[in-house]
């Protein structure tokens, strides 16, 4: 249950049920007068009673967590934290300024963001009859979230010391907008959180939060840990691993991959996001009418993101059509 990285650095998985994910990876680093704990799982009985059996095996109890970092307000980081306030009040909560600037909106006012994610979809080309299941598809999560505001934001370049190990704060934006990653240079570790995971790609969507190019923020984010001294990498899911590098490569040539398909099927005429994104070989062994609705607005906001992307890149051109956005690739002219 309980996997030691390093002495004082300890790996518990949390269950997320019913979830292909399966776990969430949920991190304990000693510090000299209380434990940090990176992300925490979401608030289901049995991963709270995971989470109180992996401390109980380092002989621990929740009011030894002195700190809680979540890397991003994603239910299955932030789910528990609510939860873990309750039962230990003095603990800090702390998470990036912009995923702080996210709870509300997507957690206790939700009403207004839905509305624009509905109309962000029907831009880029989702029928009416489409929109209401996808607008809401998020929507089942928030039954496994606790509420809760930070004590205190990051903003990324902190260093947040246990009194043991020092951890330095790695601004990541993509997956989400305030999404950081953590550096233990002792151990040379870098926790993950969704950044950068061994098999499967993080989704990075073009969302009403997202900023104009997150895909553009993600690459660059991964760019800024490529020359870090890393012996493993702590993913939030599935698990540790050692070849960041590697893995950033890969990483890399796989939205390369994606740009270049998406950027063939608009070389002929142009089309609206979501049919580019109906045509995309999408690693789901389903065809695209089944794909849950889930990953059928995933599935959009990814290649939004891709083809903003290459609309920056100059290789792409977004055209008017009514209300709606079509993209066409541009053709190159050749050299004289
Ligand atoms: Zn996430």
């Amino acid at each position: 249950m309980v996997m030691e990285i390093a002495p004082g650095i300890n790996q518990v998985k949390v269950p997320i049920p019913d979830n292909p994910l399966g776990f969430l990876n949920c991190y304990l680093v000693a510090g000299k007068d209380g434990w940090l704990m990176v992300d925490t799982g979401w608030h289901t009985q049995e991963a709270l009673n995971a989470l109180e059996a992996g401390l109980h095996q380092l002989g621990l109890v929740f009011t030894d967590i002195e700190t809680i970092v979540v890397t991003h307000v994603h239910a299955d980081h932030f789910g528990l934290a609510g939860k873990l306030k309750q039962l230990s009040p003095q603990t800090k909560l702390l998470t990036h300024r912009w995923e702080w600037a996210l709870i509300e909106s997507r957690y206790i006012k939700f009403a207004e963001l839905q509305t624009q994610i509905g109309a962000l979809l029907h831009k880029h080309g989702v029928p009416d009859s489409d929109i209401p299941a996808l607008k809401s598809a998020s929507m089942p999560v928030l039954e496994f979230v606790t509420i809760t505001m930070p004590d205190e934001p990051l903003y990324g370049g902190e260093i947040i010391s246990t009194g043991v190990y020092d951890l330095e704060v790695f601004w990541t934006p993509g997956h989400s907008p305030g999404h950081i990653c953590l550096y233990e240079p002792q151990n040379q570790l870098l926790f993950a959180g969704d950044h950068i995971l061994p098999k499967i790609t993080a989704s990075v969507g073009f969302h009403v939060q997202s900023g104009d190019n997150p895909l553009g923020d993600y690459l660059y984010a991964l760019q800024k840990l490529e020359n870090l001294p890393v012996t493993q990498v702590l993913p939030a899911h599935e698990h540790v691993f050692s070849d960041l590098r590697g893995r950033i490569q890969e990483i890399l040539r796989h939205h390369d991959r994606r740009k270049e398909e998406m950027r063939r099927l608009i070389e002929e005429q142009p089309r609206a996001a979501y049919e580019i994104a109906s045509r995309v070989a999408w690693d789901v062994p389903l065809i695209w009418e089944q794909f849950p609705s889930q990953h059928r607005r995933s599935a959009v906001t990814e290649t939004i993101a891709h083809l903003e992307y290459m609309r920056r890149e100059g290789t792409v051109t977004r055209i008017k059509s009514g209300d709606q956005f079509l993209y066409k690739a541009n053709i190159a002219i050749p050299l004289p």
